[in-house]
């Protein structure tokens, strides 16, 4: 079993976890378990990003049809070359930022990972902007970045990034993970979240609708109005604010998703 304090330290031996791809290993096979159940399906391919030692590899092979692992890191690539030898495991040596994806295309896939902290958005954002049938991706995350994501309106953290994914997923927060199962041990407690698609996707009407949901976070400190004003003329404003019923002191954090994209469609009159 590979999470577990002994076998990570023994294994790692002269090598320290390098803080430059946020290495930290887990140590506790329970919360592993936890992890992969929620994450795959025995009818489907998974992708793991940053398998490091393997453990969570090692657990969603029980529970996957196979596991397609990315790996930053030649000294971890090589110590899990050794350590699993599955045939349903194919590790590559890859920056996931720069894997070409598009050998999943026409499959259903699952995703899954224990993120490094320090790539964590553009690695989800690429997920999300990839054209690819993702069913659920399940992924460790700093707790602050979970919360990030999840927030609802009138929240300090509600902003343009949580609109934007609650718009494409339902956002399921599955647990808070605390800092003492990871070997270094992080500063910060982590927390797991699955995004599970709702609506099939039209990306040349996204890209629009998130576009002006960021335009009218710019200024956060100011109202909608004084952001708009920046790119609507006074009569888009006016009907914006005469369809929605909006007081003319509401700010965009204020603003349900539903209330954006009825902005967005009055604008484009739908
Ligand atoms: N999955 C292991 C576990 O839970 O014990 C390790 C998780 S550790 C937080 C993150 C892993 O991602 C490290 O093994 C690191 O080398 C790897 N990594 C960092 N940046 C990466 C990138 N851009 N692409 C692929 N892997 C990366």
């Amino acid at each position: 079993m590979i999470a577990n304090i002994n076998y990570v330290k023994n294994i790692l031996g002269e090598l320290k976890a390098k803080k430059k791809y946020g290495q930290n290993f887990l140590i506790d096979q329970n919360i592993v378990e936890k992890i992969a159940q929620i994450a795959a399906d025995k009818n489907l391919s998974t992708i793991e990003i940053g398998p490091g030692l393997g453990a969570l590899s090692e657990t969603l092979l029980k529970y996957s049809k196979d596991v397609d692992a990315y790996e930053i890191d030649k000294d971890m690539y090589d110590i899990l070359s050794r350590t699993i030898k599955d045939e349903k495991y194919h590790l590559y040596l890859e920056d996931f930022l720069n894997t070409d994806l598009s050998k999943y295309q026409d499959l259903e896939i699952r995703v899954c990972g224990n993120l490094p902290y320090y790539v964590t958005t553009p690695i989800l954002f690429k997920l999300f902007n990839s054209k690819l049938n993702i069913s659920k991706i399940t992924v460790m995350v700093q707790k602050e970045v979970a919360d990030r994501f999840k927030a609802n309106v009138n929240s300090p953290d509600y902003s343009s990034l949580s609109l934007i994914v609650q718009y494409l997923y339902d956002v399921k927060y599955e647990m808070s993970v605390s800092k003492n199962v990871f070997y270094p041990s992080p500063k910060v407690d982590s927390a797991v979240i699955s995004f599970i698609p709702k609506i099939s996707r039209n990306f040349e009407y996204e890209e629009g609708l998130f576009n002006f949901i960021e335009k009218c976070f710019m200024k956060r400190r100011k109202t909608l109005h004084n952001n708009l004003k920046d790119f609507l003329s006074n009569e888009d404003i006016e009907k914006i604010y005469q369809t929605l019923d909006f007081n003319e002191n509401i700010r965009a954090q204020e603003i349900k998703l539903e209330e954006f994209i009825k902005m967005y469609e009055v604008l484009n009159d739908r």
